[in-house]
């Protein structure tokens, strides 16, 4: 197994009546069906004229013909490229300029003209149906593992998001290390109400799934009802989700779905030690976390069997070789098989990621404790220097989390000509209304050393994030 889709296609000969995914609406689809059904849009692809290496943008919400189109890309060896559905015009344009694919596919036609417009040469786009005449088709895969398999953008929390080119063999390395690490079988059932244009519902996902040969149950939006109701009727094993998502669950009175199901993971930002153990309280339910990145999938995870360390993203996994920039701490470097070969078209950011030793770069910032259980303390772009001092924002905004009064807070350095910077609170109140900053800061004040402290309390309705949950700090910073 060389490369994804012959993983995936081992796993399909072996158990063609296997259910391998169930849509929102309960319908059921077979490995053979997605074989067949994978195979049929494969060939109208290409008979729009598609071959192995050119590039494909999928841009939908999750669905059944979001996943059969994406397999179809992968067995003819086109690079796939998600696109973030929520990205109006000019977002659009700059990817598809940058990207130049050969076709689209997508689920809104509006897209599907900003796509059209915005690209240099020609392009299809249809419908992720793919309505199109067929062609024959010499062979279905291709792929080895150097192919260019998916160009996957961050997330954009640092600024304009890059497009991170990840081979067949390093989306296989990282599916397949998390089947072993997280005791994925046949027998599985995610629940999966995560965005399928960034890695964490694709690469884990959708991939973990198809590689380990289990059912995916694909939600188009997530709600701990709509979690819960699948998850009942549909029998659910597992759920990935985003501490926001977590957020969630832990005050709605559906909680109780986590309960039943073997395992839950939670990633993409830092899940607090506070809210892991809620969780844990009011279903019994002890998330694992795990730390990855575009650029190189996952690549730590708390361990299934043994301690899940709330507040720490566990340890590496067998494959990844760790290292801190100044030993039990500083920036978190890696080498593994799934660390990416680069950013598209941009030789200067792939090669800022890399050390003159060869290591990836993360650019977070960890600490580990003596059993090697890998802490993150923050990125090193969000670390406030205040006076000469280093003020990690994630311990301020846990603290500030842990007073009654606030429900979630985001903690950005803004410009003073005294002190460099100095730190500003964003706070989310648990009671609307609530607008005491003086007991706030004093409450950080009693708790803090001085230069940690936060100086300013700004209280707002909600923090901005995006589809992830992911805190996005320069709208704050700019407010
Ligand atoms: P950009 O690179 O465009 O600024 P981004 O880094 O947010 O955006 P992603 O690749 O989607 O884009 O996210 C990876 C980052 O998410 C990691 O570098 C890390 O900062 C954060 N992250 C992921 N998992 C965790 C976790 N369990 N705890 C804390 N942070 C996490
Ligand atoms: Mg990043």
């Amino acid at each position: 197994e060389e490369s994804l889709p012959r993983a995936w296609l081992k796993r399909w000969s072996e158990q063609p009546r296997h259910i391998v995914a169930i849509s929102a609406d309960g319908i059921e689809m077979t490995a053979e069906e997605l074989e067949e059904k994978s195979a049929q849009i494969a060939a109208r692809l290409a008979g729009a004229g598609l071959s192995a290496g050119d590039r494909i943008i999928i841009s939908s919400e999750p669905s059944m013909d979001l996943l059969v189109a994406y397999v179809a890309a992968h067995r003819m060896s086109l690079t796939v490229v998600p696109l973030n559905t929520s990205y109006g015009p000019s977002e659009i344009r700059k990817i598809i300029q940058n990207v130049a694919p050969r076709a689209a596919l997508v689920d809104d036609s509006a897209r599907g003209r900003t796509i059209s417009e915005a690209a240099t040469e020609p392009i299809v786009v249809v419908g992720c149906d793919v309505d199109l005449p067929s062609a024959a088709l010499p062979s279905l895969d291709l792929a080895d593992r150097h192919t260019p398999a998916l160009i996957c953008h961050t997330s954009g929390t640092t600024g304009t998001p890059k497009g991170a080119v990840l081979t067949s063999g390093n989306l296989l390395a990282s599916a397949e290390s998390v089947r072993v690490a997280w005791r994925w079988t046949p027998d599985d059932r995610l629940i999966l109400a995560l965005p399928l244009f960034h890695l964490h519902g694709l690469g884990m996902g959708l991939n973990g799934t198809l590689v380990a040969g289990a059912s995916v149950v694909i939600l188009k939006k997530f709600s701990p009802a709509a979690v819960a109701e699948s998850s009942k009727q549909h029998s659910g094993s597992m759920f990935f989700g985003v501490p926001t998502m977590y957020h969630r669950f832990a005050s709605s009175t559906e909680i109780d779905a986590l309960r039943p199901l073997r395992l839950c993971v939670s990633g993409s930002a830092p899940l607090s030690a506070e809210l892991h153990n809620q969780i844990l309280e009011s279903s019994g339910q002890m998330v694992l976390e795990r730390y990855g990145m575009t650029e190189t999938v996952i690549t730590v995870s708390n361990p299934y069997e043994g301690e899940r360390r709330p507040g720490t993203v566990g340890l590496p996994l067998p494959n990844v070789d760790l290292r801190l920039a100044n030993g039990d701490s500083g920036e978190i470097q890696l080498k593994g098989p799934s660390v990416f070969t680069g950013y598209l078209n941009n030789p200067g950011a792939t090669a800022a990621t890399l050390t003159p030793d060869g290591w990836f770069r993360t650019g977070d910032l960890g600490e580990m404790d003596p059993d090697g259980y890998l802490r993150i303390v923050g990125r090193s772009k969000e670390l406030i220097i205040s006076g000469g001092y280093n003020v990690y924002p994630r311990e301020i905004e846990e603290l500030l989390q842990e007073h009654p009064d606030v429900a979630e807070a985001a903690v950005v350095g803004c410009p003073s000509a005294e002190w460099g910077e100095t730190v500003v609170a964003f706070v989310v109140p648990t009671t609307a209304g609530f607008g005491n900053d003086a007991e706030l800061i004093e409450y950080a004040a009693a708790r803090l050393a001085p230069y940690k402290r936060p100086r300013r309390v700004v209280f707002v309705d909600a923090l901005p994030r995006n589809e992830l949950g992911k805190i996005v700090r320069s709208e704050l910073i700019s407010n």
